[in-house]
């Protein structure tokens, strides 16, 4: 029985520091470097528009929680943020609702099926399980506060836009070509309302999501992003507090289970950081207490993960010691046993 009653007991925290900012640097500067050669993967093209990305574009970028920026290759370059907006959305909807509402609607758990699985609804009664695949993060969007869906997508632009430090806009080509070929989503949002899972129109919450979905970030972006979850909500580049350090916790541990889709507890087991990915090829991690990193590259594996992107953070997790699993026994003591 995993215990849900540990509200109010006080949460600690466990984290330690990361290099020198010079050393941040130049781990940055190789990850891109290690990996820059490697041209393997294939470009997302199931939404006609990202069929044209520039497969050679590679970006790495890491934000520390004390507003250090170190970044390599294209890191400002723009790219939709697809799947990776699941992550700060759902930190919205519980910094609305609370912990227990969102788990309780939405789930916690890994599907271990594809992001676009109508089966992994089927199987569980319509329940969506996990809001880091297309169907939870649909039936999370519906959860924005807003009367309209006119106010639920300005107060998820709003939010994004606090984690990133920035306005971000919406690419309309983008939205455009996925709103076009959509049929998949719409399907998950009307079998979701005919579970009775979705509160709403279900065809103006899909379109809300596909909006969200699109838009524009840079890898820089993603590692401000990220790093604002890394600093218990609050951005530490502009200061501002977006959610709560317990919004922060909850949206870690699920991204952790689910970030990767079904290849999670891969990751998990190699890299050992929450992270996520969307098909344009971005991936953002997390280390809490420490930083962020987020990488670009739009060449993915068979799970739609980008493979650059991967590499390059899993080098930075070794090097920069980000690994949540890794420990090591206080230097000069026994190893054979201590009394
Ligand atoms: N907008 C995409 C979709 O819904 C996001 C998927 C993804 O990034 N994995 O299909």
């Amino acid at each position: 029985m995993i215990p849900t009653d540990l509200v109010g007991v006080e949460q600690e925290v466990s984290t330690g520091a990361l290099p020198e900012r010079d050393r941040i640097g130049e781990l940055v500067s190789e990850a891109h470097r290690r990996y820059i050669g490697d041209q393997s993967g294939t470009v997302a093209d199931y939404i006609p528009i990202l069929g044209a990305a520039d497969p050679a574009l590679f970006a790495v970028a890491v934000v520390d929680v004390t507003g250090g920026v170190h970044e390599a290759g294209d890191a400002l370059h723009s790219f939709s943020i697809q799947s990776i907006s699941k992550m700060f959305v759902y930190a919205l909807a519980i910094q609305e609702h609370g912990h227990e509402r969102v788990r309780d609607i939405v789930g916690v758990n890994n599907t271990g099926l594809p992001f676009n699985s109508v089966m992994a609804l089927e199987l569980n009664d319509g329940h969506p399980m996990n809001p880091m695949v297309n169907a939870g993060a649909i039936a999370t969007t519906a959860l924005m506060p807003g009367a309209t869906p006119a106010a639920k997508w300005e107060r998820i632009v709003a939010g994004l836009s606090a984690f990133a430090g920035r306005d971000l806009a919406l690419d309309e080509e983008v939205y455009r070509s996925e709103s076009e070929t959509n049929q998949r989503n719409e399907g998950l949002g009307s079998l979701l309302s005919s579970y009775g899972r979705l509160e709403g129109d279900s065809d103006a919450i899909v379109d809300i999501y596909t909006r969200q979905c699109a838009l524009n970030v840079s890898a820089h972006d993603l590692a401000v992003m990220g790093a604002t979850l890394a600093d218990g909500g609050v951005n530490p580049v502009t200061g501002e507090r977006v959610v709560s350090a317990e919004v922060c916790r909850d949206t870690l541990a699920v991204v952790a289970a689910s970030g990767l889709y079904e290849r999670s507890g891969e990751w998990l087991f190699e890299i050992g950081i929450p992270a996520k990915s969307g098909v344009s090829g971005g991936i953002v991690a997390v280390s809490p207490g420490k930083g962020a990193a987020g990488a670009f590259s739009p060449l993915l594996d068979s799970a739609g993960n980008s493979i650059r992107s991967q590499l390059a953070i899993g080098y930075l997790s070794r090097s920069l010691g980000l690994n949540m699993f890794a420990s090591a026994p206080p230097a000069g003591a026994v190893t054979e046993g201590r009394s």
